[in-house]
């Protein structure tokens, strides 16, 4: 098999028994980028030779016998995440001249884990979207059919690891925008529990509900970058103290007697057959392995969108105040005073989504408005959480749809941001819990790659992905890739 269509694990053996460097890996990885993304535009940065540098020392640190679980394993990083002395633009005008000082946590752990880090990964300006149309560096087109979307905020992870460009990436879901993109590009994603990752260093949007987590090929190859990534974090207070469960060793557990509830909310009168459809036959095949459905109801989880499109831009005005012209970022040319520095540097370096969102916000936490929506949207979150509470009492995971269609056109929903906004309309609803959650493929549509979410209880990661790598091992969605041309 080709080098960018194996797993982690796969190009993991390879360099333990030396059939290849980490340095030939990199370079065909690079190589495919070179050649590949001028038209799929999922990088915004690539750091060719730091990732060389950084694959030489892999190489020499395994000739030690020093490697580390993610020893010479190239990755991408989506461009909210901090990398010292490399430009973290969050897919913003206003971030385009950022040099960060620091790593992110995550970065800092994967790079002590052994990882090379190959670049960085386009996305929504500041991780608002569904589409990966709101960048300031242009739209990913998504590598099943390069006219259609992949998916956002983390479109450009999702798109380069789909198309070959990297074996893996790393991801941020405020709404879904880890599952939805993994959804639209046939890839497997995992939101963790909130506060299972480190925040420190990743730009935030909406800081209750922002999580890191790995997109790959497999639930295995997530439940390998997970380990790597999570952990508490004295520098964030909303990480949590709590060991990282080993989520590897225990992929293959049987799933006799697992307990799997469908939530009506997921299948909606109006939802797509085919789409109900593919989560049904995924279910079928984890009833064939032992595991016991039955059918369950959060009536609350329609409240969702309209909860998050109120918390979501609220958080949001309050953590872009920051971005004032004065202090790092994009600033206009010749301010005539404060006012005026300000609103040019904010409407010049924000674009239309992000104003949006800003004003949205701003508006919900204003005073005599505040009572109305935001503080009624924190209830409606309070009781969707209590909904989830309620159904994992009778059931170990939930399942249901990732997303309510494949990959849409490019353009079709930007000019509408109500419809966009229901592209997560069954994501939503984890992030308000703060549940972890992931997406893997497990069909098709007309060509294009469809998901299927598995929703654990807080913490159980490793359930989660214990069973979606059971599905995989019985299925070969995770294991087709598009077709991007002869070469390499
Ligand atoms: N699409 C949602 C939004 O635009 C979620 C984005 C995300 O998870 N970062 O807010």
């Amino acid at each position: 098999m080709k080098l960018h269509e194996q797993s982690l694990a796969s190009l993991k053996a390879g360099l333990e028994q030396g059939d290849f460097s980490s340095r030939q890996l990199t370079q065909h990885f690079l190589e495919r980028i070179r050649s590949l993304d001028p038209r799929l535009n999922s990088f915004i940065t690539v750091t060719a030779d730091a990732a060389l540098a950084a694959a030489d020392a892999a190489d020499a640190a395994r000739a030690r016998g020093e490697a580390g679980p993610l020893c010479g394993l190239p990755l991408a990083h989506k461009d909210i995440f901090c990398t010292r002395g490399v430009r973290t633009s969050c897919g913003s005008r206003m971030l385009d001249n950022f040099t960060s000082p620091y790593d992110a946590t995550v970065v800092a752990r994967m790079a002590a884990a052994g990882a090379v880090m190959l670049g960085k990964t386009n996305m929504d300006e500041f991780a608002m979207g569904s589409s990966n149309e709101t960048s300031y560096y242009g739209p990913v087109r998504n590598p099943w059919d390069q006219d259609r979307v992949p998916g956002g905020s983390s479109g450009g992870s999702a798109a380069a690891v789909a198309a070959g460009l990297a074996p893996a990436a790393t991801g941020t879901d405020t709404g879904g925008s880890i599952r939805q993109p993994a959804a639209l590009n046939g890839i497997t994603g995992l939101k963790p529990t909130y506060g299972r990752v480190s925040r420190l260093g990743m730009v935030a949007f909406a800081s209750s509900l922002d999580q890191a987590g790995p997109m790959a090929r497999s639930a295995a190859d997530c439940a390998l970058l997970l380990e790597a990534m999570a952990g508490h974090d004295p520098g964030d207070s909303t990480s949590v103290d709590r060991p990282v469960d080993d989520c590897q060793t225990g992929l293959d557990r049987s799933l006799e007697g697992l307990t799997v509830g469908l939530p009506e909310e997921f299948f909606p009168q109006n939802l797509d057959p085919r789409i109900a459809e593919v989560t049904r036959e995924a279910v079928r095949e984890l009833e064939k392995q032992g595991a016991r459905v039955v059918d369950i109801s959060l009536p609350t989880m329609k409240y969702s969108v309209p909860a998050y499109y109120v918390i979501a831009p609220a958080e949001a005005s309050s953590n872009l105040a920051r971005f004032d012209g004065v202090r790092y970022g994009y600033r206009c040319e010749h301010p005539e005073n404060l006012t005026d520095l300000y609103e040019r540097s904010r409407s010049g370096g924000f674009g239309d989504e992000v104003q949006r969102r800003i004003l949205v916000g701003t508006w919900a936490l204003s005073h005599g408005y505040y009572d109305a929506y935001y503080l009624r949207a924190q209830r409606v979150r309070r009781l969707i959480r209590d909904d989830f509470a309620r159904a994992f009492e009778k059931v170990d995971v939930i399942m249901g749809p990732t997303t309510p269609e494949t990959a849409f056109p490019l353009g079709a929903k930007s000019g509408d941001p109500v419809n966009m906004y229901m592209a997560d309309v069954f994501t939503i609803a984890v992030n308000l819990a703060g549940l972890p959650a992931l997406s893997m493929p497990a069909g098709q549509l007309d060509g294009l790659p469809a998901g299927v979410q598995v929703i654990g209880n807080y913490f159980d990661e490793a359930r989660i992905l214990n069973v979606a790598h059971r599905y995989q091992q019985a299925t070969d969605w995770h294991r087709r890739s598009p077709d991007t041309g002869g070469e390499a």
